[in-house]
C-alpha cells in the first residue's frame, strides 16, 4: 500500500495536475467569468453534475478548486469551500444551520462582528435567540440547551481573551442532541488543530490571518464533509454569493505550501517573547495557550498540537499617558488590527472601549488600560523583544 504523504509534501502538490498546464509549477489563475462547452448535451450533462462541473466562476473555478483541496486535505475535511473574506464563510455557514425562530449557543468573546450577527441581525431578522456562555465547562452548554436550538458555535482559542472549549466533549453533546456545530479556527490554524476529527461538523477560518499569512488578501473558508457541505454549496454559497477572486485564491495555494513552516517560526518566537514578557518587572499578565501558566494550559495540549503567534498581555501600570508611551514607543511592532501575517503588530483592546463607555463602564468589562494584543510575525526574535524592551524602559 502507498503511505499518505505527510501534510508538507501534499500542501506543496496535492490538488494540482501539472500536465493540465504545460507543466507550469505554479498553476495559472484561470481569471474568467464563466467555461465554454461545444454542443446542448455538453453543457445539459455540466448541469447535471453542478457541484463539479465548471459552468460559472460563482460556482466553480480552477485555480479556486486547486486551494481548496489543499486546504482540505489539511484540516482532514472531505470538502473546503472558500469565500470572499471570513465573514462570508461564517455568515453563510449560520445561515445555513439556522431556522427562523431558532437559537443558537456561543461563546462570549466571539469575534465581534460574527457576535453582532447572530446577536443583533438575526434576531432582528428571523427572531434567532442567543445564549452566549463561559465555555469553560460542558455542562455550560448542556444548561443552554433548548427545543430549538440549531447551532453551537465554538472559537477555541478565542482569539480575544484567549479562552478554550473542550472540543470534543461540546461534539459529542450536540450530536446526542442533534445540533449542528461550528468552529472558528482561525487562531489554531488546521495544522495545529483538526476540529472535524474530533465531531466538528462545520470548520470556519479567517483565511486572513495565518492561512494567508502575508497580509495581502482578505479571504475565508468552511470545511467539512461533503454531504453538509455539498449543500451548503448549492444554496448559501452560490445563492448568497460571496465567493472568492480567482487572484485571492492562487495566493492562498501560494500561503498554503509554507503553513507548516510558517507556523513553526511563528510558535517559536512566540514562546520566547511570551516567556520574556511573564518575566518583565513592568508586566502583570501574560495570555498565551502555550504558557504552562496558562489556566486551561492542559486541555490546549490535548486538543492542540501548536501554538501561534497572538497573544496579549497586561502592563502593571494603569496610568493611560504611560500605556501610550509604550505603545507608542515600539518601532518594530505595528500598530493595526488584524494578525497572522509576517509583519508584528500590536493592538491596546481600550482603544475602541474608550470612545463607547464611560471610565466606570470601561472598569465593569474587567479590561485595562494597559491590555495590549500583540501578533509575532517572522521577523527575529531578538529584534522583537528588543523592541519591546526599549518600549518598556519608557514606562516610568
Ligand atoms: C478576522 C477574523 C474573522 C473575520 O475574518 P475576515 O476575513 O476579516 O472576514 C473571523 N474570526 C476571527 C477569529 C478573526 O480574527
Amino acid at each position: 500500500m502507498k503511505k499518505e504523504q505527510k501534510i508538507e509534501t501534499a500542501l506543496s502538490h496535492h490538488g494540482e495536475n501539472r500536465a493540465d498546464y504545460a507543466g507550469a509549477v505554479v498553476p495559472p489563475i484561470f481569471q474568467n467569468s464563466l467555461f465554454t462547452y461545444e454542443s446542448w448535451d455538453a453543457i445539459s450533462e455540466a448541469f447535471d453534475k453542478r457541484a463539479e462541473s465548471y459552468i460559472y466562476s460563482r460556482g466553480n473555478n480552477p485555480t479556486v478548486r486547486i486551494a481548496q483541496e489543499k486546504i482540505a486535505k489539511l484540516a482532514g475535511g472531505e470538502q473546503a469551500i472558500l469565500f470572499g473574506s471570513g465573514m462570508a464563510a461564517i455568515s453563510a455557514t449560520v445561515l445555513h444551520c439556522v431556522q427562523k425562530d431558532g437559537h443558537i449557543i456561543a461563546i462570549k468573546n466571539l469575534y465581534g462582528p460574527a457576535n453582532n450577527l447572530i446577536f443583533s441581525y438575526l434576531k432582528e431578522k428571523m427572531n434567532i435567540s442567543v445564549t452566549f456562555v463561559g465555555g469553560k465547562e460542558v455542562a455550560e452548554f448542556e444548561t443552554a440547551i433548548q427545543p430549538n436550538t440549531d447551532l453551537i458555535y465554538l472559537e477555541s482559542p478565542s482569539s480575544g481573551v484567549f479562552s478554550l472549549q473542550d472540543i470534543p466533549a461540546v461534539a459529542k453533546l450536540a450530536k446526542q442532541h442533534g445540533i449542528k456545530t461550528m468552529i472558528d479556527n482561525s487562531w489554531s490554524t488546521p495544522f495545529f488543530q483538526k476540529p472535524l476529527a474530533m465531531g466538528i461538523d462545520f470548520e470556519v477560518h479567517s483565511c486572513s490571518k495565518y492561512i494567508g499569512g502575508h497580509s495581502d488578501i482578505v479571504a475565508g473558508v468552511v470545511i467539512g464533509s461533503k454531504e453538509l457541505l455539498g449543500k451548503m454549496f448549492r444554496r448559501e454559497y452560490e445563492w448568497i454569493g460571496g465567493r472568492i477572486a480567482p487572484m485571492d485564491a492562487w495566493l492562498i495555494t501560494r500561503s498554503l505550501r509554507t503553513l507548516p513552516i510558517r507556523m513553526k517560526a511563528h510558535e517559536k518566537s512566540a514562546m520566547s517573547v511570551a516567556t520574556y514578557l511573564e518575566n518583565h518587572p513592568k508586566v502583570e499578565k501574560v495570555n498565551y495557550p502555550g504558557l504552562r501558566s496558562f489556566d486551561q494550559y492542559q486541555l490546549g495540549q490535548r486538543q492542540m498540537t501548536g501554538y501561534t503567534g497572538l497573544l496579549s498581555f497586561r502592563l502593571k501600570t494603569t496610568d493611560l499617558t504611560q500605556v501610550k508611551a509604550f505603545f507608542n514607543g515600539l518601532n518594530l511592532f505595528k500598530i493595526g488590527v488584524s494578525w497572522g501575517g509576517h509583519e508584528s503588530l500590536i493592538y491596546a483592546l481600550a482603544i475602541s472601549y474608550i470612545k463607547e463607555l464611560t471610565p466606570e463602564q470601561f472598569a465593569a468589562t474587567g479590561l485595562a488600560y494597559g491590555d495590549m494584543r500583540i501578533s509575532i510575525g517572522l521577523e527575529h526574535t531578538e529584534d522583537l523583544i528588543g523592541d519591546l524592551e526599549q518600549a518598556l524602559e519608557l514606562i516610568m
